[in-house]
């Protein structure tokens, strides 16, 4: 691990301004990501400031109804958080999906929502890598890709993003919060928050140098039956190859976001239209732009297998 600077944040702006001001930075909260990566180098800030002693990490109700998430609340707090259990069960089936227990006890909101790829390549600093290095290449085109992207990719990079709550929040049109370095706040729908990789796949989500996630708002219940359903190679502590996360109400409509498929959650609201119709329906609008490899073509018809038994639980 390269040798880095650290400070702990005494608020939100400060936080942000500092990080501005001293190129390199990182903030640190769980960990649970940016240290791997740090031990492999493939991470390498120069400083770090120590946000966990804001006051980051409640979850409260909102105005309108909704609830609005600390970017601290621990990923095992939300999940069990009796508000979320009854009215967002999708986000907590979502959280409980993810890591191990462990893991989730520290991994944070934010840090989840930040969490980098698992593409093999990325992760191999022996190889070329847009993603690690800009310009220099990506190895996974060309390369083993039966875990990678099926649609929204790029000749710059293949990569899908790894988390399950943040396909959640996709379904749920939750909002993320954030603190700029010159005290300015924002809030960012999340259709917004992740990018595609385009030419640029370093530049993973909208977030501006130095700007801090506050917190995560969900709008007020939408009720329906909600389902996560996540399809991996083992029973647990394994990233989706495919996951679906979809609301069901009672006159057959509804909304679906797909996990494991794009550089980010993938929902086209459009399709929602064809719910009433089935799967196969929904899952053609879906994935109309699709262009899997060999390795990873399985991952069409895996969707549609899946939001069809999605669709089936959820009907009765
Ligand atoms: Fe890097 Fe993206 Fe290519 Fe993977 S797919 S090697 S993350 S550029």
């Amino acid at each position: 691990m390269k040798s880095f600077t650290y400070e702990r944040a005494h608020s939100p702006a400060e936080a942000a301004a500092a990080a501005a001001r001293t190129p390199g930075t990182r903030f640190i909260a769980g960990g649970t990501n940016l240290l791997d990566l740090m031990k492999l180098q493939i991470e390498t800030p120069t400083h770090l400031i120590d946000v966990n002693r804001l006051a980051l990490d409640k979850i409260e109700a909102t105005a309108d109804g909704g609830l609005r998430v600390g970017a601290l609340v621990r990923n095992a707090d939300l999940a069990a958080d009796s508000r979320v259990r009854r009215d967002y069960g999708l986000l907590a089936r979502a959280l409980l999906a993810g890591a191990s227990g462990q893991l989730r006890n520290k991994a944070t909101t934010a840090g989840n929502l930040l969490q980098r790829t698992r593409c093999p390549y990325f992760y191999d600093t022996n190889l070329p890598c847009n993603k690690r290095q800009p310009g220099s290449g990506c190895s996974a085109i060309g390369g083993f890709t039966r875990q990678h992207a099926v649609i929204g990719a790029s000749d710059a990079c293949i990569a899908t993003h790894p988390s399950d709550m943040a396909v959640a929040l996709r379904a749920l049109d939750a909002a993320v919060e954030t603190v700029r370095p010159d005290s300015s706040v924002r809030t960012i729908p999340i259709a917004g928050f992740h990018r595609l990789p385009g030419s640029t796949p370093h530049v993973e989500t909208a977030l501006e140098p130095g700007e801090l996630i506050t917190a995560v708002t969900l709008p007020k219940p939408v009720g329906g039956t909600q389902i996560y359903r996540k399809v991996r190679d083992r029973a647990s502590y394994a990233f989706a190859l495919i996951s679906v996360a979809a609301i069901v109400q009672r006159d057959g409509g509804g909304c679906v976001a797909l996990g494991g498929v794009a550089h980010k959650p993938w929902r086209i609201e459009a399709a929602e239209a064809e719910m009433p119709n089935g799967a196969k329906a929904v899952t053609a609008q879906l994935l109309a732009d699709a262009k899997p490899t060999p390795e990873n073509a399985f991952k069409l018809p895996l969707v549609e297998r899946t939001l069809a038994a999605v669709l089936a639980e959820a009907r009765g």
